[in-house]
């Protein structure tokens, strides 16, 4: 692939040239993309403010026409999506697939939410005064994206933002620019007019971003990424107060209490664990066991981890795809070292190996762990699983909530008024009660505490794109 950046319904060269994309797998390169930059961002950010006018103007009925088309045809090219995804950053096939299905579908969910955007009317204090508030697009978006769901992200982002009337200038991860190229494809194929969708790929990252946070005319910056890169863009921001949606990172934690069906407690914590080789935001990160049953717990755990295999993610028989690059190898290998040092006990995995420049790591498995390890307090984003013992329901909310993050958390029991509780007490945006993988189009996602600000998805993933507006009349 040798791809350009689509700006005001064409694709164009950028000035800097093109930079690689690699498979994360074998190293390999797999192409070249536009090396888009300040000068281009403008460029889009132009076409987008233009685009605004008539977008907006169209019903919410006519913009749920091309979202629904655009619904269609991801899902016609779900294998080709699916396998993409695999090239660019390692994930499954069979869970690539699986990605591309959920990125469809925020699709359809905001093709209808856009029909429900309501207004209201007020009673007025006075006989002469009728009062009303209603809802309109923000304006121009830029959308930032990372490359750990190179397509869902998008949707997830994009979908609400069409859907309410606003225009979208979009910069995806650099490592996975060919998703979003191939996203702009189905925004070309479904019709969509000229500017209400562009695509600035680039390696300069901070360039782009620049622009997107500097330019008057960009009234709102959607994020998904790092805290750092999301406190980053908040500074920026502070100069124009831009309206800001951040996803950031996560530090998720399993809690097992003593009455937990055990097996389901185990795949739970496996889905959620291991999904996308544990590089996710919303992945487990530390597991805390009641010790009434943190043996059988561990070897059950350590029984299912130890059949996840490892290797590229288009062999059948994989379950666990490379490590994204060297940085993020480095990053586990340091997690679990620190812990092994400061006397946690290896139940299996705990090395990883590097073939052809690509990156694995084995399923790993912790136990005797404590909060002095740095991977109790930093997110890993890698197939390691520590586990702690806990006493209690209380403990176990306590050291959950002592962190600085507070994006999804986990627990299992089958207890009504326990789980309740434990569930009231986590200081978190997303929890999963028995359930490992809760991410749904329906539902609100996002963090409370330093994971983020605002939701995405449900019928509150439209609210950031919209302004609310007062008018009060005379009558
Ligand atoms: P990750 O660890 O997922 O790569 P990052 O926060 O580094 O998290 O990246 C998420 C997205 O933010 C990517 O598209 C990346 O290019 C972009 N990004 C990184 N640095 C900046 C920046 N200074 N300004 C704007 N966007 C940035």
């Amino acid at each position: 692939m040798d791809t350009r950046l689509y700006i005001n319904g064409e694709w164009k060269t950028a000035e800097k040239g093109t930079f690689p994309v690699i498979n994360p797998a074998n190293g390999e390169k797999i192409g070249t993309a536009a090396d888009g930059g300040k000068k281009e961002t403008k460029e889009a950010v132009e076409a987008a403010e233009d685009a605004f006018k008539s977008w907006s103007a169209l019903t919410a009925q006519e913009r749920a026409g091309y979202l629904k088309e655009m619904y269609r045809l991801m899902m016609e090219k779900k294998d080709e999506l699916g396998e993409l995804i695999t090239e660019e950053m390692g994930k499954p096939l069979q869970e690539a697939k699986g990605e591309v299905q959920y990125a469809a579908s925020f699709l359809e969910w905001f093709a209808e939410e856009g029909k429900r955007v309501y207004g209201k009317t007020v009673p007025a204090s006075s006989a002469e005064k009728r009062m009303m508030v209603i809802q309109q697009p923000v304006g121009v978006v830029g959308a930032i994206t990372p490359w750990n769901f190179p397509q869902a992200m998008i949707t997830r982002k994009v979908a609400p933002a069409l859907a309410s009337g606003c225009t979208v200038v979009l910069k995806p991860g650099e490592d996975t620019p060919f998703s979003a190229v191939k996203f702009a494809e189905i925004c070309e194929e479904a019709g969509l007019p000229k500017g209400v969708f562009n695509l600035v790929s680039g390696q300069e990252a901070s360039e782009i971003g620049g622009e997107l946070m500097e330019n008057e005319a960009v009234r709102k910056i959607t994020f998904t990424g790092s805290t750092e890169v999301g406190r980053l863009l908040m500074k920026q921001g502070s100069e124009q107060i831009k309206k800001l949606s951040l996803e950031l990172g996560g530090h998720a934690p399993v809690i097992v209490l003593d009455d937990a069906d055990v097996d389901k407690a185990v795949q739970g914590s496996i889905a959620s664990k291991f999904r996308n080789a544990g590089q996710t935001c919303v992945c487990g990160n530390r597991i805390y066991v009641q010790e009434g049953i943190y043996d059988e717990f561990i070897e059950k755990f350590k029984t299912e981890a130890e059949q996840l295999n490892v290797g590229d993610g288009f062999e059948d028989s994989v379950d666990i795809g490379p490590l994204i690059n060297q940085g993020g190898y480095e990053k586990v290998d340091r997690h679990v070292k620190d812990a092994l040092d400061k006397g946690a006990e290896l139940v299996c995995g705990g090395e990883g190996f590097e073939e052809n420049g690509a990156y694995f790591y084995k399923p790993t498995v912790l136990k005797n762990i404590t909060h002095e390890m740095v991977i109790m307090e930093e997110e890993t984003f890698g197939p390691v699983a520590p586990v702690q013992k806990i006493s209690s329901d209380e403990e176990g909310v306590r050291l959950a909530n002592s962190s600085p993050y507070g994006l999804a958390s986990y627990f299992f029991t089958e207890n009504l008024s326990r789980g309740m509780k434990v569930a009231e007490g986590l200081e978190y945006g997303i929890v999963g009660w028995n359930d490992g993988v809760p991410s749904a189009p329906q539902a609100p996602f996002g963090g409370w505490k330093q994971s983020g600000i605002g939701r995405e998805g449900g019928s509150e993933g439209i609210e950031p794109f919209l302004e609310t507006k007062y008018i009060s009349m005379g009558v």
